[in-house]
């Protein structure tokens, strides 16, 4: 394994551990990512003893800060683009109300008996009889080749200890496309309402990192076949079954949305719109109804599902800033392009939705794009193909009205100067008379233009410029 430990860091530390007498180990995710050829920028060092000593003995030689925990008696410290963290070895036992342990000094083993999965539980010698070798008391190794998540501990009680282990397990199992142990499996079905002492905040952190994964469908369809999903987000997992009725079934809107999500990790990392992808369709459940004559309808479930992020937000604590407005935009227009894409393409309706969009149309073609999943070949053919037209059609419309960021060429005070008025309904009429017409195509997106038109428009209103300068 010393070719492993390349960072000429390791060496200090093995110098330190030698000179001080105290056994070190580098464990856990650095020495997976190790195994799995990923790059790993944090490295976790375990001593037998106090970690915190060892850490300012580090920071005295590397002239290094060191930063102290006292309370979770670790230290870290940051060496070039490192960040190395200390930790004496201990030994763990936990209460039923809190996923806090209670800690005792350990043996390395303890310590690798406290980690959640066995490929987490790897350590590395730095001590100098025998630098480089791997410990690896739970066959972490042949878990790593097998591409499989399992606990050291019974996972019932690795679970119930401290129940985020059941989204790492997931988070894992999506980052790394393993599988899951199915005992590991059964113990979450059977320990999940434990998720209920964890915070929303970490419970955020860890779908974040789901939602974030190349194919984040692999932790969903975990977080659902478990149950966890139910408890976490329950309007997601709403969104899972098929109803028939006279024959006639809907889409499963939970697969559906999986597949939009896993379409659009493919084409950006930005995860507001990996979170616009999972919400787009949120209000299905509860638009649905079946009309005779047109079979499974859900009207409104774009207005419905923008009024639902909010509250979504607020309940998984996610940010209530512009990328959450960013997502209720897309949410609301989600429809629009693919609309556009079924029927004519006609100019005004593409100055519009470019009016609407303005600075996030790219986002919300790829949304859209994202969300083209039917089977039927020769309908993704054609929408495809329109698809190309209303995108070709938003260039140009854009190039030639400069339609993103519209401000109006003719203000609320330009009006109100014009036929001295103060504010009130006609100038709104006026403004808003203006913009339908320049969305329409009757008028180009110009000063003069709109001015003309203005004074046409306030004339039918009775009104008259008290100046006509121009
Ligand atoms: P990543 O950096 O991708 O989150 P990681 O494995 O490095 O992966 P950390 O959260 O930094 O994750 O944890 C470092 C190590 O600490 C893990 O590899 C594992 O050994 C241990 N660990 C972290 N959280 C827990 C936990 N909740 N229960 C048990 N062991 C844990």
């Amino acid at each position: 394994m010393q070719q492993h430990l390349q960072h000429p860091i390791f060496k200090v530390l093995a110098n330190i551990a030698t000179k001080t007498h105290t056994e070190a180990f580098v464990i856990g995710g650095f020495v997976r990512d190790l195994f799995l050829d990923r790059e790993s920028k944090d490295i976790d060092i375990v001593v037998i003893g106090n970690g915190i000593e060892f850490a300012e003995l580090v920071g005295e030689q590397l002239k290094s800060k060191v930063a102290i925990f006292k309370n979770f008696g670790t230290a870290m410290l940051k060496y070039g683009d490192l960040e190395i963290e200390f930790v004496g070895a201990r030994k763990e036992s936990y209460r039923t109300d809190s996923r806090k342990p209670i800690v005792e000094n350990g043996s390395l083993e303890d310590d690798q008996l406290r980690r959640d999965f066995t490929i987490n539980a790897l350590a590395i010698s730095l001590n100098a009889h025998n630098y480089g070798e791997l410990i690896d008391p739970f066959n972490g190794i042949e878990d790593l080749n097998k591409k499989f998540i399992r606990t050291p501990l019974d996972p019932k009680i690795t679970f119930s200890d401290d129940p985020l282990r059941m989204l790492r397990a997931i988070r894992f199992a999506t980052q790394l496309n393993f599988a899951i142990d199915e005992v590991a499996i059964n113990a979450i079905k059977t320990q999940k309402e434990r998720i209920n002492i964890v915070s929303k905040e970490r419970i955020t952190d860890e779908l974040n990192k789901i939602i974030l994964a190349k194919t984040p469908s692999i932790g969903f369809k975990y977080l659902f076949d478990t149950g966890l999903l139910q408890l976490i987000f329950p309007q997601m997992a709403g969104l899972y079954g098929v109803e028939i009725i006279n024959g006639k079934a809907h889409k499963d809107n939970f697969y559906h949305t999986l597949e939009v999500l896993d379409n659009i990790a493919k084409t950006t990392d930005d995860l507001w719109l990996r979170w616009a992808a999972i919400l787009h369709d949120i209000a299905k459940p509860a638009t649905k109804r079946f009309e005779k004559n047109h079979g499974w309808t859900f009207h409104g479930h774009e207005d419905r599902g923008a009024k639902m992020v909010p509250q979504i937000f607020t309940q998984l604590k996610l940010p209530l800033n512009e990328k959450m407005k960013l997502v209720q935009k897309l949410v609301q227009l989600h429809l629009r392009p693919i609309v556009l894409a079924q029927e004519q393409v006609t100019d005004s309706a593409v100055r519009r939705l470019l009016f609407e969009a303005g600075e996030d149309i790219e986002s919300l073609m790829l949304l859209c794009n994202a969300d083209i999943t039917t089977k039927n070949e020769y309908k993704v053919k054609k929408y495809r193909n329109n698809f190309e037209l209303v995108k070709q059609k938003l260039k140009d419309v854009e190039e030639r009205d400069q339609l993103r960021n519209w401000q109006p060429p003719i203000t609320g005070i330009d009006i109100m100067q014009t036929f001295n008025l103060t504010a009130g309904k006609e100038v709104g009429i006026l403004k808003n008379a203006i913009r339908e017409a320049i969305l329409e195509g009757e008028i180009t997106n110009t000063y003069q233009e709109a001015f003309d038109y203005m004074l046409n428009k306030a004339k039918e209103l009775g009104l008259n410029p008290i100046s006509h300068q121009n």
